[in-house]
């Protein structure tokens, strides 16, 4: 017996696969088998519930805003690592509080993900969507079946009751399962850009047999502590057809974020579009401010480099954020890579300062790599930057229920106003919200009672429109 038990440790010993990863796979097998992922190639779900947009609070760091969600189908292919995920829901407030668009009744999104490419098709429109490549790589290989094929494609390892698993430069996690080895949790970090490692965890729950594939009809997700989205899965169809094809114009596209198209506004005064979210930069006497780093590095570092370009020779003193909501705020890590001071409102100050220290291990970013510490500075009710020539005026949007931190910047003497999601000038020949949006409202009654004197306004989102269309759109008498 002695002799046997030597020869069969030599044996393993000597074997080229090690006995550990030899137990794993067959442990690995086992899970699968638990959860009918053997022969899966793909899966649809659907079902309802409550989702709460992430990085769009009211306040930085408080609840999510909440959406009812009408109707969820999520069809995942793991064969090609897509995903399509339709989304019918409707806002829980109205009037609004928080971001995320401001549709009123049922907005149906569309978001999709295949191998590297994400993107976005609402009506006829497909809009590539890079930025969301992370999440969604993160949301198609954490749901139970992706856990084990993720790990079996030699993407992870299972250990006791842990599967370790992820996607470098997207996500890395840890699922846990339960007594009939199934997947319970996945505690998970992806890659944010504002908040550089982010947390995100999954919980699955009341598992049910669906004609031999086992799937949870609970789905609890949050993210950055908060809660993103409670599902409850009323139908699961295994091996559903899933052929989910990358559009010619997502796959031709390229980095959406990095063109910058520049367009004078006043002297030393420009205007920076060229993708959906937009920033201005303002010469001072020997330095630079620039209003807005939205969306992601690659963004903010294209129009960082924009900004040497235009006057070179000149440091960027100063970025000034409009809000706190992610999509506005995810080029704020590379300008404090740069050295650039944040201005906020102060409900944001302290938000940022964390933000701004926070680690980015899964994708390190610009600040991440930079090794810098950036100073964030606060405003109330209104702050003027000036240098004997210009004043830069930054004022707080006081009472909007878009986020509690929102700042506009007034340049007296061009007459112009700078901000963000109070007034998103509507493409040309549609019709106005009826009655009129809250935000602008807002944005118009505050012109109007800190008296400010704005020929143009130059919107974040959207266009260089005159002040008389914000007015008009808000039903506001200037
Ligand atoms: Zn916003």
């Amino acid at each position: 017996m002695r002799i046997l038990v030597s020869l069969l440790t030599a044996v393993l010993l000597l074997s080229p696969i090690g006995a550990d990863a030899q137990d794993s796979r067959a442990a690995l097998e086992t899970v699968a088998k638990a959860l009918g992922a053997t022969g899966l190639k793909s899966i649809e779900i659907q079902g309802g519930g409550t989702f709460f947009w992430a990085g769009q609070s009211y306040n930085a760091g408080t609840a999510w805003p909440q959406f009812n969600v009408r109707s969820l189908t999520r069809t995942v292919n793991y064969d090609t690592a897509s995903l399509r995920e339709e989304m019918v829901r409707t806002r829980t407030l109205e009037p609004p509080k928080g971001g995320g668009p401001y549709v009123r009744g049922e907005n149906k999104a569309v978001a999709f993900l295949s191998g590297d490419h994400a993107w976005n098709v609402a009506g006829e429109a497909v809009t590539p969507a890079p930025i969301a490549l992370a999440e969604r790589q993160f949301l198609l290989w954490s749901t139970p079946h992706g856990v084990v094929k993720a790990a079996m494609a030699g993407k992870g390892t299972l250990q006791g009751r842990t599967i370790t698993f992820g996607v470098p430069g997207s996500f890395k996690a840890m699922a846990t399962l339960d007594a009939a080895n199934l997947v319970e949790r996945v505690d998970a970090t992806v890659a944010n850009p504002v908040l550089g490692d982010m947390a995100v965890t999954v919980s699955y729950a009341d598992y049910r047999d669906f004609g031999g594939v086992k799937f949870p009809t609970k789905i609890r997700q949050t993210v950055g502590g908060l809660p993103a989205l409670e599902l409850t899965v009323t139908e699961v169809k295994p091996n559903a057809a899933a052929d989910i094809p990358v559009p010619d114009g997502v796959r031709q596209a390229g980095n959406p974020y990095v063109k910058v198209t520049t367009q004078k506004a006043a002297d030393g005064v420009w205007y920076l579009t060229g993708g959906s979210h937009h920033s201005v930069v303002i010469e001072m006497k020997d330095h630079l401010i620039v209003v807005e780093g939205p969306l992601n590095d690659d963004r903010a570092l294209a129009v960082i480099k924009e900004a040497r370009a235009l006057v070179p020779n000149k440091p960027i003193k100063y970025l000034v954020v409009s809000h706190h909501h992610f999509d506005h705020s995810g080029g704020v890590r590379a300008f404090a890579g740069e050295g650039a001071t944040l201005i906020t409102h102060d409900a944001s100050r302290q938000y940022f300062e964390r933000i701004v220290a926070a680690p980015a291990t899964v994708s390190p970013d610009h600040l991440a790599k930079s090794g810098k510490k950036a100073a964030v500075e606060g405003v109330r009710d209104r702050r003027v930057l000036t240098d004997g020539t210009r004043s830069v005026e930054i004022r707080q949007i006081a009472g909007i229920q878009h986020a509690d931190d929102m700042l506009m910047v007034y340049l007296p003497k061009e007459k112009l106003l700078i901000e963000a999601d109070a007034y998103t000038p509507p493409a040309p020949n549609t019709a106005a919200m009826s009655p009129p949006s809250p935000f602008n409202v807002s944005l118009a009654e505050n012109v109007k009672n800190q008296g400010l004197a704005v020929d143009q306004i130059l919107p974040l989102h959207g266009r260089i429109v005159p002040a008389a269309e914000l007015y008009k759109a808000a039903g506001v008498t200037p």
